[in-house]
């Protein structure tokens, strides 16, 4: 049974991320109240909690949209199969994955409706009517919304049946700006990992088998797990002329001649809160990087007997408002219900950055507690230093996670010279490896059969050199980086 109070609870009833990462990681998801599994098999309730954090990600992309003039619209959810088959790679690529609808109002669907998996084909029908004479490009809009992919094993946030994302599908006059557009999402993406979410990455080329469906060329960002598992964990699509030539966007250019546009479109979805959450936790519950914990502090007066109870509430409004007016997202949390500590089991667990405690001895001596969810670490402080102190505090937590997540990274990213060397590490520590490969289609297939390991990207930065595949030994230029994915 579910007790009446079951937010809050003792830590033993927390399963142990250090024992077991899935059960702890599903554990951690549903006590701290991020979502919940949907009566669907493979749907998820995204609850408050977990949907402000979503917000706070909306808010971070839309202000670097508006830099590059990216603007939001909305496109239906309902594809005409006709319309998804035009691309022959993008069809083949979705069909194992797409919900159909064939009857509508009570009657079988002459052209059956897919459900969205993406919405290239949709948005491209329309730019093509809305498109006629470079005066009309660049074309910029994203949109937020929901895709529904059919797939067989899921996982809360990280991989569901209908996921959010947002989607950027943007139409240029040549190919170059197009490619950097594909570079600014790819950059704006690594800074949402790096910068908000304290998870160092790597980014780059993905391979010819890993590519996007109908694409030219896909930039990805990937992130390394603590069960040295790849998250791919946003991608940006250099769509060429495909779609241009199949939907027949074409303007007149400069010269007065006429041409097809060059395409991107690029997305990131909840799937990446699937990997905040698993990077920084520990057998306690989540940790939040400051910049997109929905709640940074948590202030906590520890009642006793009435009289001083009502200084105390009074005192802990106070500081709420001060660390508010200066932007800090605070709670108070007064309930009476549950015990003191079981409360503070249940703010840990949801990964609060800071916990302020204020007893009868700190009303007192007028000073404050102030506890670090990262670190465990305790201080005392004066009142006039609690503004200061959280400020400090939240930029030294979100430094801090991020640091330890890059010693993690670069520990975990090895050099494999031979094909030994690279299944002895996929069989033990797994993360990331970086060998030469031949760039071929059926040696990578070979790989992940024999390792579940395939590349993951060729990083941006890499330098073309001299060597031979840690595979099948054929010539290579360059070092890819392989892993085991989500
Ligand atoms: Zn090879």
């Amino acid at each position: 049974m579910v007790p009446y109070d079951h937010m809050a609870f003792e830590k033993k009833e927390l399963k142990k991320k250090s024992e077991n990462i899935s059960d702890w990681y599903n554990n951690v998801v549903l006590k701290a109240e991020l979502a919940d599994y949907g009566p669907v098999r493979g749907t998820m309730v995204i609850r408050p909690y977990g949907y402000a954090i979503w917000e706070k990600v909306q808010e971070i992309l839309n202000s670097m949209f508006r830099t590059k003039g990216v603007e939001n619209a909305y496109f239906p959810m309902f594809i005409p199969m006709s319309l998804l088959e035009k691309e022959k790679a993008h069809i083949e690529g979705f069909s194992p994955e797409l919900a159909v609808v064939t009857i509508g109002g009570g009657e079988k669907l002459a052209d059956p409706l897919a459900v969205r998996p993406t919405s290239e084909t949709i948005m491209y029908t329309m730019y093509a009517k809305w498109v006629h004479s470079w005066r009309d490009l660049p074309v910029r809009i994203n949109q937020w919304n929901n895709c529904v992919r059919w797939e067989k094993r899921t996982y809360l946030f990280l991989r569901t049946l209908e996921f959010l994302w947002q989607e950027g599908h943007t139409a240029h006059e040549t190919e170059k700006d197009a490619m950097d557009m594909v570079y600014t999402a790819l950059d704006w993406y690594r800074q949402v990992y790096e910068e908000y979410f304290a998870i160092p990455v790597y980014f780059g080329l993905k391979s010819e088998n890993e590519k996007f469906a109908g694409g030219k060329a896909t930039y990805a960002i990937e992130a390394l797990m603590p069960d040295g598992k790849a998250l791919q964990a946003a991608t940006s699509h250099n769509l060429g002329q495909n779609f241009s030539k199949v939907f027949d966007i074409k303007f007149q250019n400069r010269e007065g001649k006429e041409d097809y546009v060059w395409q991107t479109s690029w997305g990131f979805s909840t799937r990446s809160l699937g990997g905040l959450f698993l990077v920084h936790g520990d057998d306690n519950g989540l940790i939040l990087p400051p910049k997109v914990a929905p709640i940074q502090i948590v202030i906590m007066p520890i009642f006793k007997n009435d009289k001083d109870n009502v200084l105390l509430s009074a005192r802990a409004q106070e500081i709420k408002e001060v660390l508010s007016n200066a932007g800090i997202r605070v709670k108070v949390d007064e309930r009476e219900d549950p015990s003191i500590g079981r409360r503070f089991n249940e703010w840990e667990v949801k990964g609060v950055p800071l916990r302020l405690e204020l007893g009868h001895k700190e009303l007192e001596s007028d000073t404050v507690v102030l506890v670090r969810r990262d670190s465990g670490e305790k201080l005392t402080l004066e009142r006039t230093e609690i503004l200061v102190t959280v400020q400090k505090l939240m930029n030294t937590i979100q430094q801090s996670l991020f640091e330890t997540a890059k010693k993690f990274l670069d520990t975990n990213t090895r050099d494999a010279g031979s094909w030994d060397e690279f299944m002895n590490i996929m069989e033990s520590t797994r993360g990331f490896i970086r060998s030469f490969w031949c760039e071929d289609a059926a040696c990578e297939k070979t790989i992940k059969e024999k390792t579940k390991a395939c590349t993951r990207c060729l990083p941006l930065e890499s330098k073309e050199e001299k060597g031979t595949c840690v595979h099948c030994g054929k010539p290579a230029k360059h070092r890819w980086l392989f892993g085991q994915s989500y």
